[in-house]
């Protein structure tokens, strides 16, 4: 199967979230037959649903992969396995939380994987990240990414500042 782009967010409010996200651009860039393409800036967030938690870290990943979308799932359910993530609270805090935003262009809609994300397009930590590594990405059904960012500007994120 030829590559295809596949853009992956990061989130993480628990244990070191700076740094987990760090680590974790790293290892869905080690997830068999994908490579890792570019990744975001980092953005501070303030958390969306459920509000007595800490603040957000959110980043996208930009990858290459020959993995099918089920085997993509299933790899970044294994590393948010690793990272000891327990889903108790809906929208509740996270060790790490991945996501596939986009899977090239690609709209499907099954049991337990909706794809292009279903909400990526009216969140402001989906996005921002988002046009850092594809600026001109389609969101397959809606249009441009960059046509929501305006839609969004309400949603208060904190861009930090890149480490060497
Ligand atoms: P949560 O991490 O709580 O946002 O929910 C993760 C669950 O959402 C996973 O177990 C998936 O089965 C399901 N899901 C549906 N679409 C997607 C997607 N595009 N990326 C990641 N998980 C998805």
């Amino acid at each position: 199967m030829n590559p295809v782009r596949a853009v992956v967010a990061l989130g993480s409010n628990l244990d070191g979230p700076e740094a987990r996200v760090r680590r974790a651009f790293d290892e869905v860039g080690a997830l068999p037959s994908t490579r890792l393409v570019a990744r975001s800036a980092l953005y501070r967030t303030a958390p969306v649903g459920y509000l007595d938690q800490p603040a957000f870290v959110n980043a996208c990943a930009l990858v290459e992969t020959s993995l099918a979308p089920r085997e993509l799932l299933e790899g970044l359910l294994a590393i948010e396995h690793r990272h000891g993530r327990v889903r108790d609270i809906p929208n509740g805090p996270r060790t790490l939380d991945l996501d596939i935003v986009l899977y090239g262009d690609l709209a499907m809609h099954e049991h337990g994987l909706t794809l292009p994300h279903p909400r990526a397009h009216e969140r402001a930590f989906v996005l921002a990240p988002l046009l850092d590594v594809w600026p001109d990405a389609i969101i397959p059904g809606r249009g441009a990414a960059s046509s929501f960012r305006g839609a969004v500007r309400d949603q208060a994120i904190e861009r930090l500042p890149d480490t060497p």
